[in-house]
């Protein structure tokens, strides 16, 4: 019924083989485990070819973004060949912790987002503290985007909305559950742009905060937008699953 479009699934310490097998349990179909670096890139792209609802995406997150990445970019086109690979991420800017080198952060942002481009392929954004520069080189590139999901989106409205403007898809994790969260911005996402995810094993929604994650609680996002929606959470699963096809590309 649910599909998280946004886990570590190689990274969780439950054990990538355990929490696969128990997605029918969990009414789970399918998930998008996402990469950080070449290495985990590469054990997504492998666990993804091994399972049959594991699609992977590869590429390498901001806060790893170093002067000279030509060596690491190339790897990342090689992997992002493989069959099983539905987008390239997660990428983008990170401007949360000193030290941050935002000249390399915007280059290695801009040149993952040529090497979609040159792939047709979808984009699944980080954006943390940088949203004006992340929407200057958005509007810039996502003309030429096949799709772009930003995801765990925790922006204002206007952010939204200008997101929504460019044709992005905005992702919601668990901190949408979270007892101060404001989620009067569900209210100004159209349905066909909704997704939602786990981010797992980081970020455990209500009420099962501050535990190690897994695709399962996807189930608790869901449910908690499904509420604020007023409509039932099948709907919600239902309307999700389709659009995370649609941002995929997966038949
Ligand atoms: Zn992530």
């Amino acid at each position: 019924m649910f599909v998280d479009t946004h886990c570590h699934v190689v990274m969780n310490p439950k054990g990538a083989e355990q929490i696969v097998q128990n997605f029918e349990k969990d009414s789970i179909d399918f998930v998008v485990t996402i990469g950080t670096n070449v290495k985990n890139s590469a054990e997504a792209v492998a666990f993804a070819n091994a399972h049959t609802n594991v699609y992977a995406t590869v590429g390498v997150y901001p806060e790893y973004a170093e002067e000279n990445m030509q060596q690491a970019l190339a790897q990342i086109e090689t992997l992002l060949k493989e069959p099983k690979v539905v987008a390239i991420g997660e990428i983008g800017l990170d401007y949360h912790t000193p030290g941050y080198q935002k000249q390399w952060q915007q280059a290695l942002f801009r040149q993952q987002l040529n090497l979609a481009i040159a792939y047709n392929k979808t984009v699944v954004i980080h954006s943390r503290e940088a949203t004006q520069d992340m929407l200057t080189i958005l509007k810039e590139y996502a003309p030429k985007l096949k799709h772009i999901v930003l995801h765990c989106f925790s922006g204002s409205v206007e952010s939204a909305k200008e997101f929504l403007r460019l044709g992005c898809y905005i992702s919601f994790a668990g901190p949408i559950t979270f007892k101060k969260t404001n989620r009067e911005i569900l209210h100004h996402i159209p349905l066909d742009r909704l997704l939602i995810e786990t981010d797992s094993p980081y970020l455990a929604p209500e009420p099962v905060r501050g535990t190690v994650n897994e695709p399962a609680n996807v189930k608790f996002v869901a449910q908690k937008i499904a509420d604020t929606l007023e409509m039932p959470v099948e709907k919600l699963a239902q309307i999700t699953k389709e659009n995370a096809k649609r941002a995929f590309g997966i038949v």
